[in-house]
């Protein structure tokens, strides 16, 4: 997978793209992570990306010219004149282009799993008081939001984004990692996990986990998902798909919660 990020701060990309899991998949030739400052082709005098808004109002707004060059340039030929982290490499692919705006689809599990499977993303990182509405006209596929509250710049919820996603490809996380257990990924909240010591300050492992018992593990495992989905998430259980059986279970511990409260 290539992915771009079109930025005007890419020295904010480096610890990132070089450490833990990124870093790594980037060495394995699994992801190729580069950054490009848009603010290189802003092809005027002083390198200006930003102008006033047309009808006054506060804040500046990023110029349409740069963004939509930065793009094009990524689309048939490796950038050039830009800072990078690797090397970008041009596969062909028709690029997704994602906006990175508080407006945008809420970002989810769903979403990186569905650009995992993509060739090439190309990120825009906004700041200052947004973009030239053409940029979201006419130039981007999609417009994506890590949550409801507004940030300085796209480049840390790019950088949310790029993670989850890059984790999906496959040989990015060894087995001990494997994503497929995660919250979301099955539709649920993760179950609890635990470690040695077995008793700590007096609080212990449930007896089940150090049994050895291979199908009650993962019986546990699966009932405490469901419990905590239910306690924390309980919306996620709308779209659950779950057995007869853990249906019951999931009514009898319900009843027992409204028990206790009433
Ligand atoms: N005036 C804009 C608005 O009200 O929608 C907010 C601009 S914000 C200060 C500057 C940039 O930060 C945005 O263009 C976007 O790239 C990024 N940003 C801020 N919050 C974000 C969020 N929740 N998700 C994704 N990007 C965000």
């Amino acid at each position: 997978m290539n992915i771009d990020v079109l930025t005007l701060f890419p020295a904010m990309f480096e610890g990132v793209f070089t450490s833990s899991i990124l870093g790594k998949a980037r060495e394995k030739g699994i992801v190729n992570l580069s950054t490009v400052n848009f603010r290189d082709f802003a092809g005027n005098k002083h390198n200006t990306v930003d102008d006033y808004p047309y009808g006054g109002g506060g804040g500046m707004v990023l110029k349409p010219d740069p963004i939509f060059a930065a793009v094009e340039s990524l689309l048939d030929v490796p950038s050039s004149g830009s800072e990078t982290v690797g090397e970008p490499v041009s596969t062909g692919a028709k690029p997704r282009v994602i906006l990175m705006c508080p407006q945008g689809e809420t970002f989810t599990q769903r979403k990186a799993e569905e650009l995992s499977r993509e060739e090439h993303l190309i990120f825009i990182c906004g700041h200052y008081e947004g973009y030239d509405e053409r940029i979201r006209e006419h130039l981007v596929t999609d417009e994506l939001s890590i949550g409801d509250y507004v940030l300085t710049g796209g480049e840390l919820p790019a950088m949310v984004v790029i993670d989850s996603v890059v984790r999906l490809l496959p040989g990015v996380l060894g087995n001990e990692q494997s994503a497929v257990t995660d919250s979301f990924s099955t539709g649920l909240l993760e179950y609890p996990h635990y470690t040695r010591p077995v008793e700590f300050r007096g609080w212990t492992v449930p007896d089940v986990l150090i049994s050895g018992h291979h199908a009650n593990i993962t019986e546990w495992r699966r009932l405490q998902s469901l419990y905590r989905t239910f306690k924390r998430r309980p919306e996620l259980l709308e779209n659950a798909e779950l057995t007869d059986k853990e249906k019951r279970w999931l009514r009898e511990k319900m009843a027992e919660e409204e028990g206790r409260q009433g």
